[in-house]
């Protein structure tokens, strides 16, 4: 059964239909992957075994009758421990959310479960997100598979590491400032970051509103575009859904190609800052695009050296207002300090027991810009800044159909490399940040190795062309299958380990 998550989904999938392997089958041989290696991972935090084993022998039982199931129906799935779930915890990496247990699920899990897909767990994270290496869970660091003392990139490491080692083959993530893309770059996994108010955020525990999105992590592009068609779509429930349709994200995953498009390099998101090996394999991707016909223009988005600093004041502005509730009262966590235990004091005490070095960071800077006097300055500026980049990328989306980029400056770094040093840690999303604060859809893809070590590239398009970064991520895909001689992920090395 080692063969079995090895598997795309797509073609799991379809072993399922065609009853060559049963749900049951391919779920065990999922749960027996996570025993085998989890305890070097830490990419779960949580394992739901026998729920995942009873959809499966539901989803079993349901073929046999021969009634119509989902595509998917059968093909396990990690969830990131940000959305919630019914019937499982979730602790958003926290431990102010340490024993609660949501009443209702996220909608993109209601999508999961009508569609039959067996919930293999939840996965490891950056406390509330916040963070590009995934050390900042409450619950130990995750680990990135191509090498155990380096990180998976964050804060969705837990996803894109589960995902790596083959402990499931979809996941979802959340990608506020890259935390699926980043990841993505640096385990050598696909991560799409799909149009703001694509997929529905209506239970994804919000970190900051106007940037957190829903996306899908997995191994190829066409099993993200599989799980994006399932989790995406209109939903009442969150404000700021699209009525659009999905769009034919499958169709374009299946159809990749190039020919003819017009692909601009973003002359601020490469170069200077970015590692030689990346650079090299950036330029490699450049090489093989332009073959395949693809016209490889240049664009300026001069707007883009301000989208960092920008980001982290409307970021941590956000979420200070997004983590108030936790107040021990609500959720979760309550500390009830000695002496007179009012409620200021019951509060104080347990956001301080609660909450991580970085969480309580980002809400002061948020706390101080957000206040009067400071407001304009600082998160008025802000969103002026939002503006131009914005305009920067109407701009460079009026001379090229799609943009590309490296992922990340820099393959996967030690563990404790950057832990102390806050501005080293946020300059891995400097890529990446640009689209969460235009709303625009990203996907990453595994471009290669350095020194040993995965590379991502990323393109980007604009609003609810979603389906261009599938017909050009798998245009790439291919390519440099060709190139290597097969997925990337074939080369990573076994994982033995610290149990
Ligand atoms: N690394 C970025 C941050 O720390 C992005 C996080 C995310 O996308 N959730 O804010």
């Amino acid at each position: 059964m080692a063969e079995l998550i090895r598997l795309s989904a797509a073609v799991l999938a379809e072993k399922l239909a065609a009853g060559e392997v049963s749900a049951v089958e391919a779920t065990q041989a999922h749960l027996d992957r996570i025993e085998e290696v989890d305890g070097a991972i830490n990419a779960f935090l949580h394992v739901n075994t026998a729920e995942a084993l009873l959809v499966a022998a539901d989803v079993d039982k349901t073929r046999s009758t021969g009634d119509a199931l989902h595509p998917l129906a059968g093909v396990p799935i990690a969830v990131k421990d940000l959305i919630v779930t019914k019937g499982q915890p979730t602790t958003a990496g926290s431990k102010i959310l340490e024993g609660w247990h949501s009443p209702y699920d996220a909608t993109v899990v209601s999508r999961l479960r009508a569609a039959k897909m067996p919930i293999l767990g939840k996965t490891n994270l950056d406390e509330f997100a916040m963070g590009s290496s995934t050390e900042h869970s409450a619950y130990g660091p995750t680990r990135n598979p191509w090498d155990l003392d380096r990180v998976p990139g964050g804060s969705g490491g837990g996803s894109a590491a589960a995902v790596a080692a083959f402990e499931a083959p979809l996941a979802l993530g959340t990608d506020t400032g890259g935390s699926i893309r980043q990841p993505g770059a640096v385990t050598g996994t696909v991560g799409v970051k799909p149009t703001y108010g694509g997929v529905s955020r209506y239970g994804a525990i919000a970190m900051a509103s106007s940037l957190d999105q829903i996306g899908p992590v997995s191994r190829t592009v066409l099993d993200a575009a599989l799980l994006h068609e399932i989790i995406g779509g209109h939903d009442p429930h969150d404000s700021t859904s699209l009525t659009d349709p999905v769009g034919a994200l499958v169709e374009a995953a299946r159809n990749g190609d190039v020919e003819g498009m017009k692909i601009g390099i973003i002359k601020e998101l490469h170069g200077e800052g970015y590692q030689a090996g990346v650079e090299h394999r950036f330029n490699e991707a450049l090489d093989l695009l332009r073959t395949a016909g693809a016209e490889i223009v240049e664009v300026s988005c001069p707007n883009f050296k301000y989208a960092l600093g920008a980001y982290y004041l409307i970021m941590p502005s956000e979420a200070s207002s997004n983590l108030a509730k936790y107040d021990g009262v609500r959720f979760g966590l309550r500390v009830v300090p000695d002496g007179a235990p009012t409620i200021e004091r019951v509060m104080g005490a347990t956001r301080a027991a609660g909450f991580g070095d970085e969480v309580k960071r980002r809400i002061i800077l948020g706390t101080y810009a957000l206040s009067a006097g400071y407001y304009d300055a600082y998160y008025g500026s802000a969103q002026k800044v939002r503006t131009l980049i914005q305009r920067d990328f109407d701009a460079a989306f009026g001379q090229a159909d799609v943009l590309i980029s490296p992922t990340t400056p820099t393959t996967a770094f030690k563990l404790g490399e950057k832990l102390d040093d806050p501005l080293a840690m946020y300059l891995n999303d400097v890529a990446t940040i640009p689209a969460n604060m235009a709303g625009i859809p990203g996907i990453s893809i595994p471009g290669g190795l350095a020194d040993g070590l995965p590379v991502g590239i990323q393109f980007l398009a604009p609003a609810r062309q979603d389906a261009r970064l599938y017909r050009a991520g798998a245009a790439l895909e291919s390519l440099l299958e060709g190139q290597w001689g097969g997925p990337l992920l074939a080369q990573a090395p076994e994982i033995v380990g610290v149990k």
